[in-house]
């Protein structure tokens, strides 16, 4: 039987992973798909935390760089994970699995808010948690509520899935030379601005040890195949 390498995972979803090749918004295929890959995980016993990202509806950012102020801009962005949380949520339940959602930001009607102690006891209990509203502080990304959430959820791996399957030489998509690096130092990664995960993210993770893995979410079964130990895209490690 397969057995994990791993006993509990943080899988970081950019709102990008939800769009499919869409531009805007969440496709309900790929949703699905993700959702039915996160079960083929947590099948071989692996505890499953989620924190999900809010850029394929709103990006705090680019709103400001359009002149809106860029706290409110956040929050915006912020309330966008939500929506995409509770659409993960509908997603695993028709996959057959059941999650909790948690909020960084309180909005006890839609969902409970984040408080750890529960949400560790939800992992363990086996479900699925679905952590919306990133750090629940403007001027942060949702890769920093990844690593936050990641340590304190004690997790052996953050995973980030991407639309590119690891961290190349160069961009894959104009040079047929790039490489795609196995692994990699968090200082390399830093120092070399690789732009895999934001400077924040990748210093949280470096002080506190606890190892990435960026690899395509459009790859099929590449989840499933690093939780099992097997090369897939790209280890950045201590
Ligand atoms: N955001 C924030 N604080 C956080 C996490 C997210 O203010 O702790 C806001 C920020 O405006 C960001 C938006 O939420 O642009 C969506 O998050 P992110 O850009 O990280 O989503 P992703 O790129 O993963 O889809």
């Amino acid at each position: 039987m397969a057995t994990s390498v791993f006993r509990r995972i943080l899988l970081k979803l950019s709102g990008e992973a939800l769009m499919g090749e869409d531009d805007y918004g969440i496709n309900r295929a790929m949703i699905d798909r993700i959702a039915v890959e996160i079960g083929d995980v947590s099948r071989l016993g692996v505890q499953i935390g989620v924190v999900i990202g809010g850029g394929n509806i709103f990006r705090g950012m680019t709103s400001a760089e359009d002149g809106m102020d860029r706290a409110n801009a956040d929050y915006m962005g912020m309330l966008a994970t939500v929506m995409n949380g509770l659409a993960l949520q509908e997603a695993l339940r028709r996959a057959g699995l059941a999650s909790r959602v948690q909020s960084a930001l309180r909005i006890d009607q839609v969902v409970e808010p984040y408080v750890r102690g529960k949400a560790l006891r939800y992992l363990e209990a086996g479900k699925v948690v679905v952590f919306v509203a990133g750090t629940g502080n403007p001027f942060f990304t949702t890769d920093t509520a990844a690593a936050l959430r990641g340590m304190e959820m004690n997790v052996d791996i953050v995973l980030k899935a991407t639309k590119v399957d690891g961290i190349y030489t160069d961009d894959p998509k104009t040079n047929p030379d790039a490489a795609r690096y196995r692994s990699l130092s968090f200082d390399e990664a830093i120092g070399r601005n690789l732009r895999v995960m934001d400077a924040t993210a990748l210093t949280l993770c470096r002080d506190h040890k606890l190892s990435l893995n960026v690899f395509s979410i459009f790859k099929a079964g590449a989840l499933r195949r690093i939780v099992l130990g097997e090369d897939e895209g790209t280890v950045v490690q201590a």
